[in-house]
């Protein structure tokens, strides 16, 4: 899977990251903003989301990406209309903490993980290949997630599948 992630193409390996770069339609967005054809409101800080497409999103299967691949980003996203909704905002509340402490866990084992590799003179951009060998023999830590209390939240659509 990793590399089929290298071989797409926009693809740029840095020392410690790889990055797939995805598209922007920025032609469209300034015409439909031109227009007044995009929804501006307290919600949507940025919408140049709306016209830039992740290289991983197929048309009807969604994320081609396995959650282990993803990032934080992704696999963790709570988007701000729910975490702001009174009637959700404090069940939420432990699920952004620990989210928060993961984020801090990962970038602690990523620094341990480069900081190793450079040790052995290894990046990813100098010798991919070298380089998850090198980090396939490594024992990593795993975060010790808690286990959280549900929470429900309806999509108030009543036709299901
Ligand atoms: S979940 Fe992340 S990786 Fe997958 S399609 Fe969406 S933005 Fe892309």
């Amino acid at each position: 899977m990793l590399y089929s992630i290298v071989s797409m193409p926009n693809t740029v390996i840095y020392d410690d990251h790889i990055l797939v770069k995805g598209s922007y339609d920025i032609i469209l967005h300034d015409k439909m903003m031109r227009e007044g054809l995009v929804p501006v409101d307290g919600n949507v800080t940025d919408t140049s989301v709306f016209f830039k497409t992740c290289p991983f999103v197929r048309s009807g299967s969604g994320c081609t990406l396995p959650p282990r691949y993803r990032s934080y980003v992704c696999n963790f996203f709570l988007c701000r209309e729910i975490l702001e909704n009174p009637e959700y905002k404090d069940k939420l509340e432990p699920y952004v903490r620990e989210r928060n402490n993961y984020v801090r866990f990962l970038e602690w084992e990523n620094n341990q993980l480069f900081t190793a590799m450079n040790e052995e003179g290894l990046s990813f951009r100098k010798n991919l290949d070298g380089a998850i060998e090198f980090l396939k023999n490594l024992e990593i830590n795993q975060y010790d997630f808690p286990l959280l209390e549900p929470v429900v939240i309806p999509d108030n659509h009543s036709m299901g599948a």
